[in-house]
C-alpha cells in the first residue's frame, strides 16, 4: 500500500451503509431504510462502488461523483478507487449519479458512528 489512509474513520469507529435506487433521496431519509451493503472499511466501500459501475457499464453514459468539495464527471470507463477510499477513510460519504440508458441511478455510502446506527457496532469494532 503506498497510499496513506486517513485514520477518521476508526477513531471514529465508522461504518458505512450503501444504498443504490433510482430515486434521490437525502442522508436523513436513508438512515430509515435498510441498506444493501453494510460496509466496515473503506476498501469495502471502495469495492462496492466498483462492483456497481462494473455491474452497470454496459449501460452506463456518464458518472456524476458528489462530494463534499464538488462535483466531477467522469466517463464509464473512468474510475478512481482510492479517491474514494480516501474520502471514506476521512468520514466523508460517497455519492454517484449513474445516467445510463435505461435511468438515473443513485449511489450513497453514507458514513455512521455506532451512535448513529447501533445495529452493526459489533461487526465495526471487530474488524478495526
Ligand atoms: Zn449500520
Amino acid at each position: 500500500m503506498s497510499h496513506d489512509l486517513p485514520t477518521r474513520w476508526v477513531e471514529h469507529e465508522l461504518h458505512w451503509h450503501a444504498h443504490r435506487s433510482e430515486r434521490s433521496s437525502s442522508a436523513k431519509l436513508r438512515r430509515t431504510y435498510d441498506p444493501d451493503a453494510v460496509l466496515l472499511t473503506p476498501q469495502a466501500g471502495a469495492e462496492w462502488i466498483a462492483e456497481q459501475l462494473t455491474r452497470y457499464s454496459a449501460e452506463t453514459i456518464a458518472i456524476e461523483w458528489r462530494t463534499p468539495w464538488g462535483v466531477a464527471l467522469d466517463g464509464p470507463g473512468v474510475r478512481d478507487a482510492a479517491r474514494d477510499r480516501h474520502a471514506l477513510a476521512a468520514g466523508l460519504s460517497v455519492d454517484a449519479l449513474i445516467a445510463t440508458t435505461t435511468g438515473d441511478l443513485h449511489l450513497h455510502i453514507d458514513p455512521h458512528t455506532p451512535e448513529q446506527c447501533p445495529h452493526h457496532k459489533s461487526q465495526a469494532t471487530f474488524t478495526v
